[in-house]
């Protein structure tokens, strides 16, 4: 492949294009395995962020899109509609927390955010009251890159000083503390509780990650927290936007993060995984109350409209992914990676510069006391066979839910080598 040419002209994800970071050619990826151009293959250690969730090149997803291809790869959809969108969304209906009933298929998760964004704002708006127009968002939160989203972003490792101006301005309370598992304390609430008693006239909504924060810090937070902030929303009439965009689909052990709290958001947003890592798809579901709040206001509809909204073709492979994840054993196979990647990931709990190691569900993080030189970690964890892509302090897996068991032990123990080796 031209790497020269990749190097000098394509951008890839947050990389620099006068000293850009090591890039490996991909040729083919089956299985859990990515094929690379030398030969050599890679055990998948990030599912395509978050999203490959039964790994690569699979058959029932492979079927129902050619099968949808050969009668329509799109089509509008003003005016116009078809069964893989009815399908979908009857589905999404059904799985997800009670009460969402209505959906807005969308074309990424940033942009399903956005989608979220202007429904709470719109609501409000209908409402007689455009004053509640602020958010209350998370501190290390992350919900995607456009503007909109990026507002709701944690403002430090978002760095929202570079568009200092651009930015609407929301409140950010702390993140939260208190661990998975753990009843939280009056503490670790009371300051979103006191931004949202102080601040409910002026606030639409609060939105969070529930129960993991993703790339703002892969932590784990307590359901109960969880539950108390829903609380606090009812108590005070904000509406509360759930980013299921990294979670949704079981990666945390529940279908959905939101059941480990048995709460249902007004408003909730689904991606990544949504067409098992095929195709990119969005959705933002929301109650019944939203949604007529919505249309008896002033505009009448709700102003959105993607060019590629419910396409076929991802609707359909979503559809297969869907069924396939929900006839599989998965939440005892999650539970499983769960169990094993606590015990093969613990020896690095006392190693020299490791400041946590942790796993929820399909996630298994180690974060170390200062940031890794990603692109040596990168080509270290290769050369065993590993494809991980750490961040910041960060070195982290979400494997696919269809890993064997020894392919993930080959996967642990790459990571304890490297990050043993690293100290
Ligand atoms: C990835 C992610 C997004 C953004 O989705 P894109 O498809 O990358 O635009 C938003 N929220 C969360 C929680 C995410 O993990």
């Amino acid at each position: 492949m031209d790497l020269e040419f990749d190097r000098n002209h394509i951008w890839h994800p947050y990389a620099s294009l006068l000293n850009p970071p090591p890039v490996y050619p991909v040729v083919r990826a089956e299985g859990v395995r990515i094929f690379l151009e030398d030969g050599r293959d890679l055990i998948d250690g990030m599912s395509s962020w978050w999203s490959a969730l039964h790994g690569y090149n699979v058959p029932e997803l492979n079927h129902a899109l050619r099968a949808q291809m050969e009668q329509m790869s799109h089509v509008m959809f003003g005016g116009l509609t078809h069964q893989p969108a009815i399908a979908l969304c009857k589905k999404l209906v059904e799985i997800t927390p009670p009460g969402l009933n209505r959906v807005f298929l969308a074309d990424s998760g940033s942009v399903s955010v956005e989608v979220a964004i202007k429904m709470a704002l719109q609501f409000w708006h209908a409402q007689g009251k455009p004053n509640k127009n602020k958010l209350l968002a998370l501190r290390n939160g992350y919900h995607g890159d456009t503007f909109g989203a990026m507002a709701t972003c944690d403002p430090v490792t978002g760095m929202h000083h570079l568009f200092a101006g651009q930015l609407s301005q929301h409140l950010f309370a702390p993140a939260p503390r208190t661990p998975f598992g753990q009843p939280c304390s009056d503490e670790d609430i009371g300051e979103l509780e006191k931004l949202v008693v102080q601040n409910h006239n002026i606030l639409a909504a609060v939105i969070l990650e529930p129960i993991v924060q993703g790339t703002g810090g892969m932590r784990f937070y307590s359901a109960d927290y969880l539950r108390r902030v829903k609380a606090l929303c009812d108590a005070y009439d904000l509406l509360l936007i759930a980013d299921e965009i990294a979670t949704g689909f079981g990666r945390s052990g529940q279908l959905f993060a939101c059941d480990h709290a048995a709460i249902s958001p007004d408003i909730l947003t689904l991606g990544k995984a949504l067409t098992g890592g095929t195709l990119t798809l969005a959705a933002a579901l929301c109650s019944d109350r939203i949604a007529e709040g919505i249309c008896h206001g002033e505009a009448g509809v709700f102003m959105h409209g993607p060019t590629f909204m419910g396409n076929p073709l991802a609707c359909a492979v979503a559809n297969a992914s869907i069924d396939l994840l929900l006839s599989s054993p998965w939440q005892q196979k999650v539970e499983s990676i769960e169990t094993q990647l606590k015990a093969q990931l613990a020896p690095l709990e006392k190693a020299e510069g490791v400041a946590d190691v942790r796993a929820l569900g399909a996630i298994g993080v180690v974060e170390m006391r200062e940031p890794v030189n990603m692109a040596r970690v990168q080509e270290a964890l290769i050369e065993r066979g590993v494809w991980l892509r750490p961040f910041g302090k960060l070195v982290y897996t979400m494997p696919p839910y269809t890993i064997a068991e020894a392919d993930l032990t080959q996967l642990t123990a790459s990571m304890v080598a490297v990050l043993g080796e690293m100290a």
